[in-house]
């Protein structure tokens, strides 16, 4: 539901920045490192330069380290993530074949929606209930009945909040020679996803995310197995535009021009990989859990009810009820109007009953948690609720252990 600004923006300081400065806390995009936006500001080189080449070879090098994965064809498609999750599908499904999805939410929903396009495809979708992970009974069950050439799932489900787990479905696709796609989009560098130990064969992100890079690019790794299996196509593929190889191609030694690679935001791509790197991707994802933690300690603390099955919780984002006679919408809009920051309403049926609020990336710091808990204490109380005990206090108490 987009929010609709009624009033211009409170201070003045406000209306002297513009576009203003907002704290991004909804599930992507989030904000950006400085040196991210520096990046962005570079002088711009033409996509065949040798010196703008190099730089795609070390985008592609840090990706795979991001991914942790070994796979020679890893690089970034110029399009978001949703442009990933239909390359996926598009280049491993022909005429013909059956693919599985695990409709575990909004996201996977669209993962049925593209595949439903494809012709002469047979679309089997399992669903889980919103909020828990998908039943590996039942999934394997419909795997073992329809024998797919592609599974495909959500690692991170941005609408419920919850994290899928990967490793025995990895096992159950090898078991019947399937392929396993993966949408890590919410989940590629808040979340642990070793590619190449688990045994995925498609896996894709998007740059805006918990990677903390402008959006319009998808990084993506096609293991070997995956890649054969498109090149050995009987009937090309749909798109042109999605082909896979013809992207593996440019972004490989042969560099067979494809498109004008989006030269800065590539800049930007690599300045924000090299800052995980820095940071150290196992520190980077223990900064995601805490701030994950304390927010989560001043939800409750507030007094407010947490959507996704506890066992099974996806760090970057958090799901929560807004109590019963609260707005979720007026909250928001208060948060954004008259504290600059953003988070995101529920999708499907829980629209205005939801919020969902993003741990990722440059944004998962402990002033943004504070100052959301804060302002979301002023917001609900405007709507008529007390909160039951302190969030800051109870985000506090965590950050002190
Ligand atoms: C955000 C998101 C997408 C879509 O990415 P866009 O960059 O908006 O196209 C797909 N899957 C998941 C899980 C997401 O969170």
């Amino acid at each position: 539901m987009a929010i609709r600004i009624k009033a211009p923006v409170a201070d003045a300081v406000d209306r002297l920045t513009y576009p203003p400065q907002r704290v991004l806390m909804a599930p992507g995009p989030s904000n950006i490192h400085p040196r991210v936006l520096q990046a962005l500001t570079s002088p711009l080189l033409g996509h065949k330069d040798p010196v703008f080449l190099s730089i795609m070879d070390e985008t592609a090098a840090l990706l795979r380290q991001v991914f942790q994965t070994e796979n020679r064809a890893t690089f970034a498609l110029p399009a978001t993530g949703g442009s990933a999750m239909e390359a996926a599908l598009i280049n491993l499904l022909q005429p013909g074949d059956t693919v599985v999805i695990g409709r575990s939410g909004f996201f996977a929903d669209r993962m049925v929606g593209i595949a439903r396009r494809l012709r002469d495809v047979h679309v089997v979708a399992v669903d889980s209930a919103w909020g828990s992970p998908l039943d590996y009974d039942v999934l394997a069950h419909a795997v073992r009945e329809h024998r797919p050439r592609v599974l495909a799932v959500v690692h991170g489900e941005t609408s419920t909040g919850v994290e899928q787990p990967l490793r025995d479905l990895a096992l159950l696709c090898r078991e019947i020679d399937a392929y396993l796609v993966v949408d890590a989009v919410a989940s590629l560098g808040g979340t642990s996803l070793p590619v190449d130990d688990l045994g995925l064969d498609v896996c894709y992100s998007g740059s805006q995310k918990c990677l903390s890079a402008p959006p319009g690019l998808a990084p993506m790794t096609l293991s070997d197995r995956a890649l054969l299996a498109i090149e050995q196509r009987s009937v090309p593929v749909g798109s042109w535009y999605l082909d896979l190889i013809l992207h593996a191609r440019f972004w490989d030694t042969e560099r067979i021009y494809h498109h004008t690679a989006p030269v800065l935001n590539i800049f930007a791509l690599r300045e924000a990989l090299q800052l995980v790197l820095e940071e150290g991707l196992e520190a980077r994802l223990a900064r995601h859990r805490l701030h994950a933690r304390a927010l989560r300690a001043g939800l409750e603390a507030i007094g407010l009810r947490l959507f996704a099955d506890p066992a099974h919780r996806l760090t970057p984002v958090t799901t929560v009820f807004a109590p019963p006679d609260v707005s979720a919408a007026e909250v928001r809009e208060l948060l954004l109007c008259d504290f600059n920051i953003e988070i995101a309403g529920g999708l499907g049926e829980y629209v205005d009953r939801m919020w969902r609020i993003g741990i990722m990336g440059h944004s998962a710091q402990r002033a943004n948690v504070m100052l959301l808990l804060s302002a979301l204490e002023v917001a609900l109380r405007r709507q008529g609720f007390t909160p039951h005990a302190s969030g800051p206090a109870a985000a506090d108490t965590v950050y002190s252990q």
